[in-house]
């Protein structure tokens, strides 16, 4: 027996055919002796249009407000669950998020979970019932209804997955786990196994968007096995866990990339302490995130260029920002790209394996493909490319690091 958290993400209850399936299916995992608490999302597409109807009422609707109109959705979808587990026989019973005590800080649309009461679900536990809990939204400690963010029903499962001390926390979705990589880039691309937080946290900051970072950061910090399946067809899916030895032993884990990048370079700015803060600073205090960084040595030891990268939607933006800081430190020019993507390779392999960012330059030289920026950390290598290549060397590094193959 075992006790396990599921999430249903917003397809998997898009209807009310798909509600009753998944009844079917905790039905299963109930009749086998399992405690189940479910967690589930807002019909598919329900808080896109209660944000619709927000924006049509007010162009800044008041956060307060908003939370209050969104953890609706959910509302709806465990209500509807519980009574189509009655209807197969089992007896269920479903929570909003603050009448199981998820308590948030008062970051309204944003707020972080801080603590759960468990009790109350530990008793329906006990007394055989399934749990149907509301995800994405908790209660500050006034009381005010407050939400997640975006995705934020995977975090509310793995915070009561921590909190009940649950075995597994699976996130069914509508796909059938991690891929090495997009498989609408590279078809043959193939499903993980098993991928270490860490990696996983790469691959989804990076782009793979099967779970909500925030989600993934918490599994971690409690050590909560998370698991994503499908929810439409059975197979195991891809369980992340901590890294160990018997880890299936693959040096890359995949390839993540990101499509929306822009790049800036300041040409010959002075070589000189607070350079770096004068272009940066200004770009942060518009709230705007940079992801790749990097100055050149100096050669003449007197100037050098600076050159970072940014979200596209920020790029006009960013850009009229740095041409004015340069133009006050007197460098000789600002050259722009918004049509520039970061390609990824990501594994904890490469802590302890030489020779794996010269493989992945000779992939991109063998396909004509200019680097035009690269950055690295322990577990992660980085280019910027252009745009036109994205596919080519996303497909040529799959093949590269044999990812079609079976580990
Ligand atoms: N319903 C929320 C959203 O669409 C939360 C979630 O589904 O995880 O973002
Ligand atoms: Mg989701």
């Amino acid at each position: 027996m075992a006790l396990i958290v599921q999430k249903y993400g917003g397809t998997s209850v898009g209807s009310v055919e798909r509600i009753d399936a998944v009844a079917k299916k905790v039905a299963k995992f109930h009749q086998n002796g399992d405690q189940v608490v479910v967690v589930v999302s807002a019909m598919s597409g329900e808080t896109n249009r209660l944000l619709d109807l927000a924006r049509q009422v007010s162009d800044q609707p008041i956060p307060r407000e908003l939370d209050v109109l969104l953890a609706t959705g959910e509302q709806v979808t465990i209500a509807l669950l519980s009574m189509a587990l009655h209807k197969h026989g089992v007896e269920a019973r479903s929570y909003t998020g603050s009448q199981v005590h998820i308590l948030t800080d008062d970051a309204f649309n944003k707020a972080r979970i801080q603590e759960i009461d468990d009790a109350r679900i530990r008793r329906d536990l006990s007394e055989g019932r399934v749990v149907v809990v509301a995800g994405f939204q908790g209660t500050d400690k006034d009381g005010n209804i407050t939400t997640l963010g975006r995705g934020g029903s995977d975090t509310t499962a793995v915070a009561l997955a921590a909190a009940l001390k649950s075995d597994e926390c699976q996130i069914y979705t509508d796909v059938d786990g991690v891929y090495t990589t997009d498989p609408r880039v590279e078809s043959k691309a193939r499903r993980i196994d098993r991928i270490s937080y860490e990696e996983m946290l790469e691959m989804a900051s990076l782009g793979a968007k099967v779970l909500q970072i925030r989600s993934v950061e918490f599994a971690s910090k409690y050590s909560v096995p998370l698991r994503v399946l499908s929810s439409f067809e059975d197979g195991s899916g891809t369980l992340i866990c901590a890294e160990d030895e018997t880890m299936e032993q693959a040096l890359i884990a995949g390839i993540a990339f990101n499509r929306d990048e822009a790049k800036l370079t300041v040409v010959g700015v002075p070589d000189q302490p607070g350079v770096a803060h004068s272009i940066l600073g200004p770009i942060g205090k518009a709230n705007i995130e940079v992801d790749m960084i990097i100055q050149n040595t100096g050669a003449d030891g007197k100037t050098t260029d600076f050159t970072c990268t940014v979200h596209r939607n920020d790029y006009k933006q960013a850009l009229a920002i740095v041409q004015k800081v340069a133009e006050g430190m007197g460098a000789r020019s600002v050259i722009g790209d918004d049509k520039i993507v970061k390609v990824s390779l990501v594994g904890v392999g490469m802590r302890s394996h030489a020779g794996i960012a010269s493989t992945m330059f000779e992939a991109l030289a063998k396909e004509g493909i200019n680097i035009r920026m690269i950055s690295t950390s322990e577990i992660k290598i980085s280019v910027a490319i252009d745009e036109k290549y994205l596919e080519l060397a996303v497909r040529s590094l799959h093949s590269a690091f044999g990812l079609e193959q079976q580990a």
